[in-house]
C-alpha cells in the first residue's frame, strides 16, 4: 500500500470553473498536496499518458478531449491514497457514481468526467513522474 496518488482536474472541469470546488473536496477528504501544476497537454502528450488505452475505441476521443484545454495535475498524499481517492472521485461513468463523489457532482459524461485518479500504486508513480521532477515535490 502506497500513500501517494496522482490526479488531474480535466479540461471540462477547468472550463466549468470547478478547480476550486474540486480542490476543496480533495482537501476536505484529508489529502495533502505534494506537487501541483496548471498546464495543458498536447494531443501527443495526452496520447502518451493514456498509452494503455491505445486499442480502446474511445482513445482518439480521449486524447482529443484531454488536450482540448488546460488541466491541473497533482500528486496527493494520504494513507491508502490510491483506493481512497478512487472512492472520492466515484465511478468512471458519472451516471453510476455515488452521491457525494466528485464525478457525481461535477462530471457530465463517461468521457468528460472531471477528474483522473490513478488505479494502482505503480501507475500513481508512473503518472506522477510524467508531470513532476523531484524539485517540484514538497
Ligand atoms: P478511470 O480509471 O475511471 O478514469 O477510467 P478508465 O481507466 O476506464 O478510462 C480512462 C478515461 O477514458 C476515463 O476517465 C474517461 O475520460 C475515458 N473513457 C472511458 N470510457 C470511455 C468511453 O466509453 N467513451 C469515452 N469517450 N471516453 C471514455
Amino acid at each position: 500500500m502506497s500513500n501517494r496518488t496522482f490526479t488531474m482536474i480535466k479540461p471540462d472541469a477547468v472550463r466549468a470553473g470547478n478547480i476550486g470546488n474540486i480542490l476543496q473536496m480533495i482537501n476536505a477528504a484529508g489529502f495533502k498536496i505534494i506537487a501541483m501544476k496548471y498546464t495543458k497537454l498536447s494531443t501527443e502528450k495526452a496520447g502518451q499518458f493514456y498509452e494503455v488505452h491505445k486499442e480502446r475505441p474511445f482513445y482518439g476521443e480521449l486524447t482529443e478531449f484531454m488536450s482540448s484545454g488546460p488541466i491541473v495535475a497533482a500528486i496527493l498524499e494520504k494513507d491508502n491514497a490510491v483506493a481512497d481517492f478512487r472512492k472520492l472521485i466515484g465511478a468512471t461513468n458519472p451516471a453510476q457514481a455515488e452521491e457525494g463523489t466528485i464525478r457525481k457532482k461535477y462530471a457530465a459524461s463517461i468521457g468528460e468526467n472531471a477528474v483522473h485518479g490513478s488505479d494502482s500504486d505503480e501507475n500513481a508513480k508512473i503518472e506522477g513522474d510524467f508531470f513532476f521532477s523531484g524539485l517540484e515535490r514538497f
